[in-house]
Formats: structure tokens, C-alpha cells, sequence
């Protein structure tokens, strides 16, 4: 049996045993299907119910299942702008391999590992607390969480922000991204009273955020952690109210001889500490189709599994959207990185033929990295055909 052909089979099985929730108003939705070489193949579907949807579904098993943050009245029509574009979702999407972490150069991006997944999760609280609760005032409960099915979380919003368009979308992702953070807007020269105000603990936005953090780095005694070169650090260390006087707004208290070096520093710093990492051409774009909650993604076999907001904290993506069996099935593995999935560490494999759960061997299978052991023959043919053809493209000659 070809690897594609076992995929769907078992992909068929699901959908044709469990129910699956449509997104809200599925009737406006415009759908996208992808198969074994592409995420989105084909495009421009629409069902009128949820259960039209599930049948389809149980049909067809697609190994990709994308649907449109926004709501159309003519969803099916092409090209786009015939749909008729009604309101929209606004939809965050982090993703593990965009949060510049040291181990996606390791494991390289089709793969994840532990550390850049609970960075992922962090990110995706902070953009929930810390942004949309707390900045933009959205109740917890028109939050929706949903894990990728491969690399990270998305975050939909289907309340208060349907009839933004793009731009000012992409001012939302902007704002949670810190993007465009400058000196200028931060302090204010009074020329009459020769004075700098800076901003206060109490004001909103990123200049609440800005003054709190470094207000915390002099009391916790933690500025080194900023990026403040030492000398200033043991100013701020040495002025007893220093952190009392900042939170105020008085930022002349303690003389910082290079202000600008001083706050670009303290920006890039809390970029890093306090920035949701947003892929920003997801929330901006309107016309995007994004993966449909509790779908099996194609990639990995496992669920882009809905989570209670605020279950977020604790969810396993390790266990949880695991939907296969445990039965065994023989594969080989070309390469793969090492994947933790249900407790249990599989990998690293490298040209070996071994049994494997079933959930396990279609996470490899699907990403590539393994093939059924009755396929290890063509699949070793196919990757020196593959070397052979990249020597020849890089001029080295094959004997
Ligand atoms: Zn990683």
C-alpha cells in the first residue's frame, strides 16, 4: 500500500466515526482541501450545515481542512471578490518555528520539540491575558483556543472585531507584536520647564507594560537582565525612591547619559519578554483560510484540537490530540528527529525498520520521515535519486 493511500484510509475512518463541530455560521464560511503534496489543493467550497460538512468529510477525508476566518454571502462564487465579504474573525496564529528559538536551528523547522512548543503556549497566554483581556477588554469566554495540529496555537476572536479590515488589523498584530515602538512616542520634552515626563506604571499600553518592567528590574535588582550596561544599573541601585520616582513618570531621578541606547535596549528586551509573536500576515489578511478546528492535520495525523480557554495552561499537545490507535505497524524511518507523543520518546531514527504505534508511525509517515517497512526498498531508491539529481545540480560528478 502506498503511504498516502494509508493515511487517508485511516483520516477516512475518523471522520466517518466522530462528529465534527463546524465553525460558527458555517453556511458563510468559504472552505480549502489539501491532500498529500499540498496543504490547499483546491478551494472556493461552502457547506449549508454542519452536517452537509460531516459528510463530506466522511467522503472525502482530506488531509488538510482550511476554512475562512471570514464570513462571505456567496461564499463558493469566484474569484474572491464575488463572495461578497460580510465580517470577519480576527485570528492569531503563533507558531513554535517563528518565536526565535536557539532549537529550532537544531531540529531544524519541520520538526518541534518541548521547549519552542511551551514558548508557543506562553506566547499564546500572554497574547489571551495580557492583550486581549486585559488591552482590549474582550471577556475570556469570546476567546477561542484551538492547538495548530502541528506547531503552535491559534486564537480566534468571533465578537467585537468583525468589521475590521486589514489595516486595522494588522495595527492589532502590530501593537501585540511591540512593532514600532520608538523614543519619541514614549517621552515628552517640556522646553519651558527644561523636563523629560516619561511614561507612568499606570498608563495603558505598551508604556504601562515598559515603565512596570523596568520598575521591577530595580526593585527584583534584576536591571542586568535588560540589557542596562552596568553603570547605569548601579545608579538606579543606589537612588533609594529610584523605583517610586520612575513609576511616577520622573525618569530625570536617575541621569542615564545615552537615553536612546538606554530605551532601545529596554524595547528589545521587552519584545522579548512581553510580545505575543504573532504571525502577523495571518490576522491581517482577510482572505485567508486558516486550519479548521478539530481537523487531523496532515502533517502530523493529530487533531488542531479546540481547547477551553481555560484549560490553555495545562493542555498536553503531546497527549491530548493524539487520535490513533496504539496498535503496532511496521515502518522504516529514513530520518527523523526525536517526537514525544503520549509520554513516550520515539527517536531519533535514522535508516532503521522498527514497530511502532499506530498514532506514532502516521506522525512519521505523514511528515515524511518514515514509510511502510514493505516500501523501505523504493523509498531508499527515491532518496538516491534525490542525492543524485541535487549532486548534479551542485556540479559534482556522479559516478
Ligand atoms: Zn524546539
Amino acid at each position: 500500500m502506498e503511504e498516502e493511500a494509508f493515511i487517508v484510509e485511516r483520516f477516512k475512518r475518523y471522520y466517518s466515526t466522530h462528529w465534527t463541530k463546524a465553525p460558527k455560521q458555517v453556511h458563510t464560511r468559504e472552505f480549502g482541501f489539501g491532500g498529500w503534496s499540498k496543504k490547499i489543493e483546491s478551494r472556493h467550497y461552502s457547506f449549508s450545515s454542519e452536517k452537509e460538512m460531516n459528510a463530506f468529510l466522511g467522503r472525502n477525508a482530506p488531509l488538510f481542512i482550511s476554512y475562512s476566518e471570514a464570513h462571505y454571502a456567496y461564499p463558493a462564487a469566484r474569484p474572491i471578490e464575488k463572495k461578497n465579504w460580510l465580517s470577519g474573525d480576527l485570528v492569531f496564529d503563533i507558531d513554535a518555528n517563528e518565536l526565535g528559538m536557539p532549537c529550532t536551528e537544531k531540529h531544524k523547522k519541520e520538526w518541534v520539540c518541548e521547549m519552542c512548543m511551551d514558548r508557543a503556549k506562553e506566547c499564546a497566554l500572554r497574547l489571551i491575558d495580557d492583550f486581549l483581556v486585559k488591552d482590549f477588554n474582550v471577556p475570556k469566554e469570546e476567546i477561542e483556543v484551538n492547538f495548530s495540529g502541528n506547531r503552535g496555537y491559534h486564537i480566534h476572536v468571533s465578537t467585537r472585531f468583525q468589521t475590521i479590515k486589514g489595516y486595522g488589523r494588522k495595527e492589532i498584530a502590530d501593537y501585540v507584536n511591540a512593532n514600532g515602538l520608538d523614543y519619541d512616542h514614549f517621552f515628552r520634552q517640556d522646553l519651558i520647564h527644561k523636563r523629560i515626563f516619561g511614561p507612568k506604571v499606570t498608563d495603558g499600553g505598551w508604556k504601562g507594560k515598559l515603565t512596570q518592567m523596568l520598575v521591577d528590574g530595580i526593585k527584583n535588582r534584576t536591571l542586568e537582565r535588560l540589557g542596562i550596561a552596568k553603570k547605569t544599573v548601579e545608579k538606579f541601585y543606589s537612588r533609594i525612591d529610584a523605583a517610586d520616582q520612575i513609576a511616577n513618570g520622573n525618569w530625570e531621578a536617575v541621569y542615564i547619559t545615552d537615553r536612546k541606547k538606554f530605551f532601545s535596549n529596554l524595547v528589545e528586551n521587552i519584545k522579548r519578554q512581553h510580545g505575543a509573536f504573532v504571525d502577523e500576515g495571518v490576522t491581517f489578511d482577510t482572505s485567508k483560510l486558516i486550519r479548521m478546528p478539530d481537523s487531523i492535520h496532515g502533517e502530523t495525523g493529530l487533531l488542531a484540537q479546540r481547547i477551553p480557554v481555560n484549560d490553555l495552561e495545562r493542555y498536553d499537545w503531546t497527549t491530548r490530540p493524539v487520535v490513533f490507535s496504539d496498535s503496532p505497524f511496521r515502518v522504516y524511518v529514513k530520518k527523523s528527529q526525536p517526537v514525544i507523543l503520549k509520554g513516550q520518546i520515539f527517536g531519533p531514527y535514522e535508516d532503521q525498520t522498527l514497530d511502532l504505534p499506530e498514532y506514532a508511525a502516521v506522525y512519521l509517515i505523514c511528515k515524511k520521515a518514515a514509510v511502510l517497512a514493505e516500501n523501505k526498498d523504493r523509498a531508499i531508491a527515491a532518496t538516491k535519486s534525490v542525492q543524485k539529481e541535487e549532486n548534479k545540480q551542485e556540479g559534482h560528478s556522479v559516478i
